[in-house]
């Protein structure tokens, strides 16, 4: 059976921006043996709809559903994730000390799984539904949801990032959920050492 190290539910703004920032660290020696993939469902992305003028480091006038499709297109550039397009996950189960993630179309292993698929009502994922909660920073008459977490993390094993952790719905925010989300797995990695990654024009 093959075990994820991570697998990241959800390729939007704070699920790619997670997956860029452990991609990245890949040359670390606690992260260059790690499996990690990104489940992506498209359909029902926030960015579906949006048009970008005040979201940090994004050209003015950018189309969300162009950057949905050029942000999967940019992490390609770290070809050691595993991208797995066009599938729904429908739930998300601890197994044998692993969690089983199903989708509409295959069964998955993880040890890790962060979750990034917004605050949307619609949410459904078995396994997960006892962490939803009323959206701590949407208006009650959107109904929008979260899931309960501390600092991102809903239980053992499990990360919640974006709108979905109980942010407030603008991209710079969710994009740096997703990076926060992603140095506290390579920091339990690094055995708990604080640890982040940068690229650097700097000669070594
Ligand atoms: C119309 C509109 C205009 C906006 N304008 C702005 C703006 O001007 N400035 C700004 O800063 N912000 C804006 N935003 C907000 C911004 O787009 C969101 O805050 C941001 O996209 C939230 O990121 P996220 O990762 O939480 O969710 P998303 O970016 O929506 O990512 C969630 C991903 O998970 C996927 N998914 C859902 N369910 C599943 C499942 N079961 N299995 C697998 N994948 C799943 C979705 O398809 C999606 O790809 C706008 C939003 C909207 C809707």
């Amino acid at each position: 059976m093959e075990v994820f190290d991570v697998l990241i539910i959800g390729g939007g703004v704070s699920g790619v921006s997670c997956a860029q920032v452990i991609g990245s660290a890949v040359k670390k020696p606690f992260v260059t043996d790690k499996k990690v993939g990104i489940i992506m469902h498209q359909k029902s992305s926030m960015l579906q709809d949006a048009i970008f003028y005040n979201a940090y480091g994004i050209k003015q006038g950018t189309l969300g559903k162009d950057l949905l499709e050029q942000s999967i297109e940019d992490l390609k550039y770290y070809n050691h994730i595993d991208q797995i397009a066009g599938e729904k996950v429908i739930s998300v189960q601890k197994k044998d000390g692993v969690f089983e993630v199903k989708t509409n179309k295959e069964v998955y292993y993880t040890s890790l799984v962060v979750v990034a698929i917004n605050s949307s009502p619609t949410f459904e994922v078995e396994g997960l539904m006892e962490y939803v909660i009323p959206h701590k920073k949407s208006l009650a008459a959107k109904n929008r949801i979260q899931l309960r977490n501390e600092d991102h993390l809903v239980t053992e094993g499990v990360y919640v990032a974006g709108t979905l952790a109980g942010h407030r719905s603008q991209l710079a925010i969710a994009a740096g959920s997703g990076a926060a989300v992603a140095t506290d797995i390579l920091t339990l990695w690094n055995g708990g050492i604080e640890t982040h990654s940068h690229d650097s024009t700097r000669v070594k």
